[in-house]
């Protein structure tokens, strides 16, 4: 009862509900705010909103903060495409000017491709850590329960 009241309290006072690593984990995939869900956390392709237009949630936290999301834009361009480039090429699928021709091109145009969701990987990897820092877990007294 003391939870259902609590919920209940937090949904009309704040308007968000405690939030678990599970839904973190989802809405780090569909580029989604960590704390609300809410879908618009961009301005433009490559502008984050300051604050989360749904819930106030401070999406750049501190300078340096973008570090996280340029080396997740880097390891997913160099760790997850460029072994598989080569591992076509060492099954022979094409040349070696082709796999370097591939290989500059994927490194060029992909991490802008992937601004976005290398961001919102970069908030759930965040918020993944430290659940406790969202506003919506944080009258939770710091126990986000971590398995559901
Ligand atoms: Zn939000």
């Amino acid at each position: 009862m003391a939870l259902l009241a609590k919920l209940i309290y937090l949904r009309m006072v704040w308007g968000m509900v405690p939030v678990n690593r599970f839904q973190i984990f989802l809405r780090g995939l569909t580029v989604c705010c960590p704390n609300c869900g809410g879908r618009q956390i961009f301005r433009t392709w490559f502008r984050l909103h300051y604050r989360c237009p749904h819930c106030s949630l401070k999406l750049t936290r501190t300078e340096g903060f973008y570090l996280g999301a340029m080396v997740w834009n880097y390891g997913l361009t160099v760790f997850g495409c460029f072994p598989v480039l080569i591992a076509l090429y060492l099954a022979g699928a094409y040349s070696s000017t082709i796999l370097g021709v591939l290989c500059v091109a994927v490194g060029v145009l992909l991490p802008p491709l992937i601004y976005p969701w290398a961001w919102s990987l970069w908030l759930m990897s965040y918020y993944l850590a430290l659940p406790h820092e969202l506003p919506a877990n944080a009258a939770d007294d710091g126990s986000v329960d971590e398995d559901e």
